[in-house]
């Protein structure tokens, strides 16, 4: 099915210059009858006002950038059930991951044309609204760090020395959690809240998160030395965080997280000014696309039946009067350990 479609395109996310792969999406989709038009942003926040500015017979929004430019443009959709599909360009695209996105253009082509819409979560955060994962203290800190850095294209490696000196800068500031009303942390350390299972560096904090749920998932670490952060940094990695000493894991639909110290927040990798954070969750409130995945072909009804076909081989075997082939070393041992013999 034919559809207008509005590509909005972050030109410094990720490691390359993806507009030649974004004309060539829309070269696919004027074969097949449909049309795309590609908005470039230029500053922060541009992305929202190009999605606030999208007219009511666009069908579709491709959005071809990073974390940041997703949550750029879900912020700006002016209509609720306008359908996205991610491009990944950025450095994570924690969600394009775990909505398994496609890459190649012929496959963004064709989710644009003909993908199915489902529908996910959205975290509210301080009036904003986010669909990954949002950072207070330490990764807050290190996305600050980055930034002021950044110079256009960046790879994972670039986060190398803004973590490294984030490291022996940070200092955990003391925080006060609420979840759902009720306090549950005080004390040193960070916290994560999420939409997503997807981390930054391939890990899975909130690994239990599931983005079409209506909860938000909460990890807080209490840590007041680096070396804290060390062991909860290896047993992330490991994936055994959750139930550790120091580690508390909730599934809950609000947080309010507020600290007496000057403490850094972020969003989808974005920096988002200091605590205090009131943060809820919209559930299903955002539409995207997915191809339906390739059907396995379906067992032909009234076929012969697998009996009737192993009868008629062992009849004509009888009838040239050629004998069974014998079974092998393996056949034999196998019936052995079956029978238990
Ligand atoms: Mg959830």
């Amino acid at each position: 099915m034919p559809r207008r479609a509005v590509a909005i395109l972050n030109p410094i996310s990720g490691r390359r210059n993806m507009l030649p792969l974004v004309r060539d999406i829309g070269r696919m989709l004027r074969r097949e009858g449909g049309e795309l038009e590609i908005l470039t942003t230029g500053r922060a926040n541009h992305a929202t006002e190009l999605a606030t500015a999208i007219p009511a017979d666009v069908e579709v929004v491709l959005v071809v950038g990073g974390d940041g430019t997703v949550c750029e443009v879900i912020n700006g959709l002016p209509r609720r059930g306008l359908p996205i599909v991610i491009l990944r360009t950025g450095t994570e695209n924690l969600l394009a991951r775990e909505l398994r996105m496609p890459t190649e253009p012929i496959d963004v082509a064709r989710t644009l044309l003909h993908g199915e819409s489902h529908s996910l979560d959205v975290g509210l955060i301080n009036g904003r609204r986010f669909v990954a994962v949002a950072g207070v203290g330490f990764d807050a800190e290190c996305v600050q760090r980055m930034n002021r850095v950044r110079r256009g294209h960046i790879t994972h490696a670039d986060y190398f020395w803004p973590i490294w000196r984030t490291f022996w800068a940070h200092r955990f500031p003391a925080l006060r959690v609420e979840a759902d009303g009720e306090c549950v942390f005080e004390g040193r350390g960070l916290a994560l809240i999420g939409i997503i299972a997807q981390y930054s560096g391939g890990l899975r904090i909130l690994s239990q998160a599931r983005f079409d749920d209506g909860l938000l998932d909460l990890c807080v670490f209490a840590c007041s030395s680096r070396l804290e952060l060390i062991g909860h940094a290896q047993r992330a990695f490991r994936r055994r965080h959750i139930g550790s000493r120091g580690v508390l894991y909730r599934q809950v639909t609000s947080v309010h997280i507020d600290s007496p110290d000057p403490v850094l927040l972020e969003v989808d990798g974005e920096e988002a000014g200091h605590l205090p954070a009131r943060c809820e969750v919209e559930a299903r409130s955002v539409c995207y696309l997915r191809l339906r995945p390739a059907a396995t072909p379906a067992a032909p009804r009234g076929g012969v039946p697998v009996w009737y076909n192993s009868a008629l081989a062992r009849l004509a075997d009888w009838l040239i009067g050629r004998s069974p082939k014998p079974p092998s070393e393996s056949a034999k041992k196998r019936r052995i350990s079956l029978t238990g013999c």
